[in-house]
């Protein structure tokens, strides 16, 4: 990387000093730096104000200073069509879910639903007008993720795949008009799913580890290689797909075909993790992809495109934690108020009162922290620290939630 960034050649990022000096080898030092350089090369995208030195929580934190006005959270603002699709959209996973239609033979989503949730434009939430989608804001968009995962986590998890780290947000933050008029009409209607496929056998926190390779030839890049853990993965998908081309980390936006062929073939494995929605691992053996399919960011490179979306995906993690709390409490307080011992029904004891308070408080923990966030987002800052908070906090809670308070007050019926 450093080779092919002259810019970059010979400085050492924060984290690179920071390892070294804490005694890590000169070879690890190096390679976190590089991962370091890649989220310095995002945060250059931002204007100064926005950056993360002037974030809330850098500033509450480093600067011992508490912009409250920077804490406090607008009144939402409505937008007609993104409440039709969003309305509509609920309607639809409510009747399948309600009539047993929700998942098909393999426990997975039906391709079914997916395609009825792009009729009313689910899939287009976050792309603009422009090109065919209805423009929420982040704000619009994690509020319907906690609503939708009320009602089913996954279906909303694959709108933040789909619409956050999947192809749309490189495409319409990254790509060249060509780019956008090409891949987000497709990508809104639901014509195209998409996935992001950066993960590889050797490289998962590692990114440094990367193998897979596009060498251009002629018209096309050639790529070669593996990738694991792809969530909403199968053929006929669109993926941001991560591969070294000339040494650095580049995305080809890759239209997958409709079967898999000598070129193009998925590993499969059972994943327990997001279990209703597809994840596979991708072989490519001399996949051609054309050369007008790179997307090319004003600054950095292949893992700055990676690094952007991951925000927005933090936050509509924290969403989806928020509606899938909701659905544990739902299920929590009839059972207190049915299940009996001892003459009494459980939910008159402090222990079972404990949790089910606890549980709401969780709830409107995350849905504070959602709104904050995506509000910051939407004002244009990058809400690095404070969205990482988010997913860390929506993960945790719901963990507890899930263990601690919903599971044990099923006691053996869990
Ligand atoms: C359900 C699911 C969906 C996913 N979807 C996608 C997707 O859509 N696209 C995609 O590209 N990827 C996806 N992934 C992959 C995910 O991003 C990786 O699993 C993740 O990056 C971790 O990589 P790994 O599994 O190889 O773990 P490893 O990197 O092997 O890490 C294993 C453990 O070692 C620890 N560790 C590693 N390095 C260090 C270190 N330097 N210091 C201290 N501890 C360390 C880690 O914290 C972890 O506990 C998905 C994974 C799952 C489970």
């Amino acid at each position: 990387l450093a080779k092919s960034d002259p810019g970059k050649a010979g400085k050492e990022s924060f984290a690179e000093v920071a390892l070294r000096l804490g005694g890590a080898s000169v070879d690890e030092s190096k390679r976190t730096g590089l991962i370091d350089t890649a989220d310095d090369q995002v945060e250059d995208l931002f204007a100064a104000q926005y950056k993360t030195t002037n974030s809330p929580v850098h500033r509450a934190v480093w600067d011992k200073l508490v912009p409250t006005e920077l804490f406090e959270v607008e009144a939402m603002s409505q937008n007609e069509s993104v409440s039709r699709v969003v309305e509509q959209s609920l309607e639809i996973v409510r009747k399948h879910r309600d009539g047993g239609t929700l998942l098909d033979e393999k426990g997975k989503i039906t391709t079914k639903v997916l395609a009825e949730l792009g009729t009313v434009g689910y899939w287009g939430l976050l792309v603009s007008p422009e090109f065919g989608g209805s423009g929420a804001t982040m704000r619009q968009f994690a509020e319907m993720i906690t609503q939708m995962a009320t009602i089913d986590p996954t279906v909303a998890g694959l709108a933040s795949v789909h619409g956050c780290i999947g192809a749309v947000d490189p495409v319409r933050s990254f790509g060249t008009d060509d780019q956008k008029q090409r891949f987000l009409p497709q990508l809104a209607d639901g014509r195209r799913l998409s996935a992001f496929a950066l993960t590889e056998p050797g490289a998962g926190s590692d990114l440094t580890a990367l193998r897979t390779t596009a060498v251009l030839d002629g018209d096309d890049y050639v790529v070669n290689g593996e990738k694991l853990f792809i969530t909403n993965a199968i053929p006929g998908r669109t993926i941001g797909l991560v591969c070294m081309i000339d040494g650095k980390p580049s995305v080809l936006v890759v239209d997958l075909p409709d079967q898999e062929n000598e070129h193009f073939q998925l590993k499969r494995y059972g994943i327990y993790a997001l279990r209703r929605a597809n994840n596979n691992g991708l072989i490519f053996r001399d996949f051609r992809v054309p050369k007008e399919n790179l997307l090319v960011p004003s600054r950095g490179d292949g893992l700055t495109i990676a690094y952007h979306g991951l925000n927005l995906g933090r936050v509509s993690l924290c969403a989806n934690a928020a509606g899938a709390m909701r659905w544990m409490l739902a299920e929590m307080l009839p059972w207190g108020a049915y299940r009996q011992t001892y003459g009494q029904s459980i939910d008159r004891r402090e222990l079972v009162r404990r949790r089910i308070g606890r549980l709401a408080g969780l709830i409107v923990a995350c849905d504070a922290m959602t709104a904050w966030c995506a509000d910051l987002l939407d004002q244009g800052y990058r809400g690095e620290m404070e969205c990482i908070v988010a997913k860390i906090f929506g993960s945790e809670t719901q963990k507890e939630a899930a263990i601690e308070l919903f599971m044990k007050t099923h006691g053996g019926r869990s």
